[in-house]
């Protein structure tokens, strides 16, 4: 199966990504930019955020 997928830095949409054996890196046609989409849709990694506080700086609540 391939993916199509939009460039995070350009923009461009790349097609037919093989994106099964990448784990969702694919290199962007236009750009060069090595990205990865899954981490957008699937696991979203939160840094170290463990109490209200640490929430708040990340997302620079005050
Ligand atoms: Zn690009």
């Amino acid at each position: 199966m391939t993916y199509q997928e939009k460039c995070p830095i350009c923009g461009t949409v790349n097609k037919d990504l093989n994106l099964d054996e990448t784990n969702g890196w694919f290199i962007c046609e236009k750009c060069g930019s090595e990205v990865n989409n899954l981490t957008h849709c699937k696991t979203v990694k939160i840094p170290f955020l463990k109490t209200d506080d640490d929430i708040k700086n990340y997302f620079g609540i005050t």
